[in-house]
């Protein structure tokens, strides 16, 4: 097929200072958990975003001196010349595919725990350390400044012999760069505080001192927060955001702008942002420099890409997450084959996996973070070495994996879905408040399958042991699914208790009648329990949400949402009980036990919901587990999020007929060993 003609312009190239972007496609650094510990699993993943048609690919935070140690956390470093070697691996993976290479140097000031090199953390001000108490930032020097400015220009020259083409000037995210800019953490008295050219005299100085360095062959680019959300007190779009860039308009050869200041404000999940979200804080920039611009915005669209070209947002599409989820799709939309892209649903779980510093998974993307470590390519699979055939039972998030994976590799498919609807959990997960992404989990798979000859699909067709035995087929695919408990048993409460009338999720999908107030028992502590709560104080009940932990939707903390949740929550008139459990179910009332002193309490409950464990619908596993080639998989195996069921079945169905070797693991050469 060829290129939509409309889509031309995303293909030309862009000039950057010295160097050129083959196309406007720029994957913007983005965390991986591989860090300088991981080279090659690093190098790899970034690899195949520029063999998918990523004009620019940047690695993530690169730091620059071990006063920036952001230890557990996976960071690159640049901090002597041994870091050169294994960083030119990166850039040499993304060269092979005729992609820029592109490095994002930063120092993380009182963000930086430095809990590997012990080394004082530095700051503009004496201020408490930010998120590793109750260690206090010491205020830089004028010694330290100028040591600072040389530990940013050695580092972009060992990035330039490392082979980058574009360096950065990292002033985003709060780290220590904007930590000078901004008056809400700079109170200094000399020339580096005060006026706003005073504060911003660092950033100003680190780009003059990174061209000087390298400037002549690598593009300086500058990443910079225009708003840190708080409003004329802090870098905001309207004020001083666009008076820093108004001063420093031309110097670097690149501006990517964003929000900040947490990380979280950045990279918002589906659920509290829509495509494009950052386009009223940052459409100003292009106006006042002649320099390109590149932004972010969770971009999936190639239409919504195009408008941003031509209505002056930004010269490139900018893109994280979109990336992550389809590191393939600017092939696919110069080949024509936009229909294809694996969009990127917003879900945040990539940033989990950065916040439990562990290596990147993708719910979308089965293969991101896998590249090395288990040599899985996302548009590339091995053809299975015989014709057999596969019976997949369930077409959720896990089945429709298996059944899409197991096609790919050449086997005739059947699947069978008892219901009439399929995508299983997606379908109905999705009709949550903010959650309408996720069923792209369900549409992209079935656009696949539909391309695909060998796969019949059957709705309405629940399979029991019987017609399983009849059908005969070589490899049984069990993915039925799981179920809410009723019995509270969640991941504090352990004991079961009886809750004669209690509701659980299954219940309000399945229709049921909610009559007077609603308690909610959250005892999960993801997105369902608070996103039950939304959606009945939006239908006007008034909610009470009940949880052992000390915050509603407390794992959410690392999907960066937990925050935005209990505002969303608040503002709807949620009660909010932490550190309780309900206990026991009355006629009329729920009682609340609290955690710490044992104390009860009544609440007005015409509907209790359990929000808690889940078990699995694993009826037909123990029937037929002693046949050969049955498999069980996803939440009929292990009730988890919906990335491991995707995982679970893309798994399987990769390895079939193949030995199941454990990852491998990047060994450090052991002097002596
Ligand atoms: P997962 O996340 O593991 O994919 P889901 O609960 O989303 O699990 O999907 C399981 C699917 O399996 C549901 O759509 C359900 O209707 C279907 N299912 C369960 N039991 C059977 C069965 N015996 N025959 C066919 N489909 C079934
Ligand atoms: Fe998008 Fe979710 Fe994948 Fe992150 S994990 S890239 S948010 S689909």
């Amino acid at each position: 097929m060829a290129m939509d003609p409309r889509h031309a312009i995303l293909f030309e190239p862009v000039r950057i200072g010295p160097v050129t972007a083959p196309n406007r496609f720029y994957q913007t650094p983005h965390a991986t958990g591989f860090g300088w510990q991981r080279p090659q699993s690093g190098a790899a993943l970034r690899g195949i975003k520029a063999e998918g048609g990523w004009g620019v690919v940047c690695t993530e935070y690169c730091s620059i001196h071990p006063t920036s140690d952001d230890s557990p956390h996976a960071f690159l470093t640049l901090w002597d010349d041994d870091d050169i070697a294994p960083l030119a691996a990166t850039a040499d993976a993304i060269h092979t595919h005729g992609a820029l290479a592109g490095i994002e140097l930063w120092h993380g000031g009182a963000h930086a725990s430095n809990r590997m090199t012990r080394l004082p953390t530095l700051a503009p001000q004496v201020q408490p350390a930010l998120f590793h108490l109750p260690t206090t930032a010491r205020a830089m020097d004028l010694a330290d400044i100028r040591a600072f400015r040389g530990w940013q220009r050695d580092a972009a020259r060992r990035a330039k012999q490392a082979g980058f083409d574009i360096v950065y000037v990292y002033a985003g995210h709060d780290y220590l760069p904007f930590q000078y800019l901004s008056r809400r953490s700079n109170t200094r008295g000399d020339a580096y505080g005060g006026s706003l050219e005073n504060r911003a005299r660092l950033l100003r100085e680190m780009l003059e001192d990174t061209r000087e360095a390298v400037g002549d062959t690598c593009a300086v680019a500058i990443r910079l927060a225009v708003d840190e959300l708080h409003g004329p007190d802090g870098v905001c779009a309207e004020a001083e955001g666009r008076e820093v860039v108004e001063m420093l308009a031309d110097l670097p050869d690149l501006w990517d702008v964003n929000i900040a200041g947490a990380l979280g404000n950045d990279s918002k999940s589906a659920r509290f942002s829509g495509e494009g979200f950052q386009e009223d804080y940052i459409r100003f920039v292009k106006g006042l420099t002649s320099k390109p611009v590149v932004s972010v915005g969770r971009f999936t669209s190639p239409d919504r890409m195009v408008e941003q070209i031509r209505k002056g947002v930004q010269d490139f599409i900018g893109a994280a997450r979109p990336s992550i989820a389809d590191p393939f799709l600017p092939a696919k939309i110069r080949a024509g084959r936009a229909d294809e892209i694996r969009e990127c649903i917003g879900c945040n779980i990539c940033r989990a996996a950065n916040n439990e510093a562990v290596p990147l998974r993708c719910t979308q993307n089965p293969t991101m973070g896998e590249e090395w470590r288990r040599g899985w390519h996302p548009e590339r699979i091995a053809a299975y070495p015989r014709r057999e055939t596969a019976l997949v039972v369930g077409a959720g998030p896990a089945g429709l994996e298996a059944a899409l994976t197991l096609a790919r590799r050449g086997l005739e498919v059947t699947l069978a879905e008892a219901s009439r609807q399929l995508g299983g959990r997606v379908s109905r997960e999705s009709t949550l408040p903010g959650l309408a992404t996720w069923a792209r989990v369900r549409d992209w798979r079935l656009t696949m399958l539909g391309k695909l000859p060998n796969v019949q699909i059957y709705r309405e067709s629940r399979m029991a042991a019987d017609d399983i035995a009849d059908l005969a087929p070589d490899h049984v695919v069990l993915a039925t699914g799981s179920h809410w408990r009723r019995d509270g048993v969640g991941v504090v409460e352990m004991q079961p208790r009886q809750f004669p009338r209690a509701l659980t999720p299954d219940d309000i999908f399945a229709g049921a009648e909610i009559i007077g107030p609603v308690v909610i028992h959250d005892d999960e502590h993801y997105f369902m329990g608070g996103a039950l709560a939304e959606k009945l104080a939006r239908a006007g009940h008034p909610v009470t949400l009940v949880t052992p932990y000390p915050q509603v939707s407390g794992w959410t903390v690392l999907t960066d949402e937990q925050g935005f949740i209990q505002e969303r929550l608040m503002g709807l008139g949620v009660t909010i009980l932490p550190q309780h459990s309900v206990t026991e179910q009355g006629a009329t009332h729920a009682r609340a036990t609290c955690l710490t002193t044992g104390q009860a309490r009544d609440i007005a409950c015409g509907a209790l919901i359990l929000v808690t464990g889940r078990l699995p619908d694993d009826r037909l596993w123990q029937a037929l587990q002693t046949r050969p080639n049955t498999v069980r998989l996803g939440d009929c195996l292990t009730p988890s999020s919906i990335a491991d069921a995707v995982y679970s079945a893309h798994r399987f169905a990769r390895l079939l007929g193949e030995p199941d070797r454990p990852p491998r693991r990047e060994r450090p050469a052991h002097e002596g060993i």
